[in-house]
């Protein structure tokens, strides 16, 4: 079996980075599932200190494949609105201060733009994919759209209340809930890896 562990405890990332894992013949196990199968002590707790999106997802990779001894696979994600000068672009899951909620950050987000005819906006997805210590592969890609003047929707997570992605209509929220798949900028980033990911572990195993 070709596995790999995910660098994450956000539930709606694992569920994505699965399925696409799955398509392409392999098994990506959560850090949880895997500190229960080794019992390991919880996963280390990053600091997210990078000045990219890269920068942080290959500290979180190199940090979860030292702690589990397998290979692992890393995301760092962002949203960056146009009329905010690229905000909140690295800060974008803390974007209401320590501790918020998506629903907070969603509220700063569309009372930031009040007012603003300029709602254009994207996400950014960087995956790194590490063992040993060592980044083993990198990629980065994205999403356009625009930010919704409130939210819709109850799918998904964190801003897809209020991310119209470009050639659609409703938000990432209503899209997921209608189960319409969507080439998200982690879907993009996913397709790009997961073959090189297949080969590196083929021979490696
Ligand atoms: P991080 O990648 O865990 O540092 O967090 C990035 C933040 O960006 C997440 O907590 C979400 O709030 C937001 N985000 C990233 N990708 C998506 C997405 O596909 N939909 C909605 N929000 C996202």
């Amino acid at each position: 079996m070709l596995r790999f562990v995910i660098a994450s405890s956000n539930a709606g990332k694992c569920v994505e980075v699965g399925e696409q894992a799955e398509d392409f013949g392999m098994v990506a196990v959560s850090a949880s599932e895997i500190a229960q199968e080794l019992g390991l002590a919880a996963p280390p707790d990053v600091v997210e200190d990078a000045d990219t999106y890269v920068g942080n997802a290959a500290l979180k990779a190199i940090a979860y494949a030292s702690w589990c001894n397998l290979p692992t696979l890393a995301d760092d994600s962002g949203l960056e609105v146009d009329a905010l000068s690229g905000e909140p672009g690295l800060y974008t899951a803390r974007y209401a201060g320590p501790g918020c909620t998506p629903a907070d950050n969603i509220e700063k987000l569309l009372k930031n733009l009040s007012g603003e005819k300029n709602r254009k906006a994207r996400f950014c997805c960087s995956l790194s994919f590490s063992f040993k210590e060592s980044v083993e592969l990198e990629v980065t890609s994205y999403l356009e759209g625009q930010i919704a003047e409130a939210p819709f929707g109850d799918g998904g997570f964190g801003y897809d209340p209020v991310f119209i992605p470009e050639g659609y209509t409703e938000t990432l929220a209503e899209l997921k809930a209608k189960r319409i798949p969507v080439q998200t900028h982690r879907v993009k980033a996913l397709t790009d890896i997961l073959p090189s990911v297949k080969s590196y572990l083929e021979q490696q195993f």
